[in-house]
């Protein structure tokens, strides 16, 4: 069967491809010529491990196109997927204008009966809202589906090709066989295809990625109380976590959920209730303490410093939203190097991957370096922002060196307690007891 993927971005191409790996024949559109351009080169224009070879390895056999030519990629597909971008408008509503274009191209180009699914993260109802604007276009059958998609980035080829479950909304059985076959490879490990109606599916999303958010601010609100009561939440986690009705994953504090998914998400089913006439209180408060989080370890620079950080210099190592990824959006580290260097300091940052993405939306302000340790001469504090592994385990004796003051200030709780004790570190965490040498 012939498919069409539209938007080729963290979502589309990932699923492109995947989708190719198990022997469908994917066509991966996009509206971006440079994007398509570097694909048809060979080269991938965003970071996720594991991803480049598969791409190679799917176009060398031929299941796997790039192309900006919607039409002709709408023309030979019986099934199109919609994964183009839904940010957060100004309201806090999804922006669904993207979506709405593709829509009603799709009816325009349409030369026989289409499914389109929706696998962008869209509001309960764009289901029909889609359906409604691609079949005033044309007289051949249109159908939509709802698939939302659940990867994370970092591990979105590991997540794509063995994911959790599979959430299918459709309106007919003719929708879900498709919809099941072309799953089927995916699930061989026992995941479930779960069926259900396209609102249902909508809704599964936002529930999905509303509660992790809430997780996450629920035991960041520990750690404000830990932090001021003494404890340690590190050791609350793994108590908490252990209880199999919790579970373990997503309890980790730190400074703050980012990326392209949580905040617009979280806005937009806010949004969403707010058009039913319903005020959604808990994602309130989750929102408020991340914006909160954010900034907490410029809270804690002013506790130790004062408020004039002119004289100071500051490292920052990861600036991604999360390690295995080059996403800035809505990253910690945006607030972290705003907050530094309006009061003064002097800002030195280094990513593995995400240098190039975070010039664009951190700008000039700040110094950006490709090694972690030369990023550090001279400092007075470092700032662990993101927790890639080579941040996690650094080589001790060398910070010390290269540091005026062995301060560091842990946004992720990732260093190990016992060698920051070993080698004499004053260190402060998101709700650890703070280390401070004699
Ligand atoms: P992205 O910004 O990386 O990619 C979107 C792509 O769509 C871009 O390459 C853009 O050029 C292209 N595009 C926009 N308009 C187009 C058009 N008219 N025709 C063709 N291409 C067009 O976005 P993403 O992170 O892949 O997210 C896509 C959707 O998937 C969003 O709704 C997002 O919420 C959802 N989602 C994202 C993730 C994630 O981890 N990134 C996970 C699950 C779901």
């Amino acid at each position: 069967m012939e498919i069409a993927v539209i938007g080729t971005g963290y979502v589309g191409l990932v699923a492109g491809t995947c989708f190719a790996e198990m022997g469908s024949n994917i066509t991966c559109v996009d509206i971006n010529e440079e994007k398509i351009t570097k694909l048809l080169n060979g080269k991938i224009p965003i970071y996720e491990p594991g991803l480049e070879e598969l791409v190679r390895n799917n176009v060398e056999n031929g299941r796997l196109k790039f192309t900006t030519n919607f039409q002709k990629a709408v023309e030979e597909a019986r099934v199109i997927f919609i994964a183009v971008g839904t940010p957060s408008a100004d309201d806090g509503a999804a922006d669904l204008s993207a979506v709405f274009g593709v829509a009603s191209s799709i009816g325009s180009f349409a030369n026989g009966p289409k499914l389109i699914v929706d696998k962008s993260t869209v509001p309960v109802g764009t289901a029909a809202q889609v359906k409604k604007l691609a079949q005033q276009k044309t007289e051949h059958k249109i159908s939509v589906c709802s698939n939302p998609e659940f990867l994370k980035e970092g591990a979105a080829i590991e997540d794509f090709l063995r994911p959790d479950r599979v959430v299918i909304g459709a309106e007919s059985q003719e929708d879900f066989e498709i919809m099941d076959e072309l799953y089927k490879p995916f699930t061989r490990n026992g995941a479930p295809i779960i069926h259900m109606d396209p609102l249902s599916a909508e809704m599964t999303k936002y529930a999905s990625n509303a509660m992790l958010a809430t997780r996450i601010s629920f035991m960041n609100e520990i750690a404000r109380i830990c932090d001021a009561a003494g404890a340690d939440v590190e050791m609350v986690r793994k108590g908490v976590g252990t209880d199999s009705r919790i579970g373990q994953p997503f309890l980790y504090s730190g400074i703050g959920y980012g990326g392209s998914c949580f905040p617009k998400d979280v806005k937009a089913i806010m949004h969403t209730a707010k058009e039913y006439g319903y005020q959604f209180k808990i994602l309130d408060a989750v929102e408020d303490v991340n914006a909160k989080m954010k900034s907490m370890m410029l809270e804690k620079m002013s506790a130790i410093f004062g408020e004039d950080w002119s004289r100071l210099q500051v490292t920052i190592w990861g600036l991604a939203f999360k390690p295995r990824t080059d996403d800035m959006r809505e990253a910690p580290a945006i607030t972290l190097c705003k907050g530094l260097t309006e009061k003064g300091a002097k800002v030195h940052v280094c990513d593995p991957e995400a240098v190039n993405n975070a010039r664009e939306v951190i700008g000039s302000d700040v110094d950006y370096f490709e090694d972690q340790y030369k990023a550090l001469e001279g400092s007075d504090v470092l700032i662990l922002a993101t927790e890639w592994n080579e941040y996690r385990n650094p080589d001790y004796d060398k910070i010390a060196s290269l540091m005026k003051r062995k301060l560091i200030l842990d946004g992720r709780n990732a260093l190990s307690r016992k060698r920051l004790i070993e080698h004499n570190f004053e260190r402060y965490g998101v709700g650890v007891p703070p280390l401070k040498p004699e």
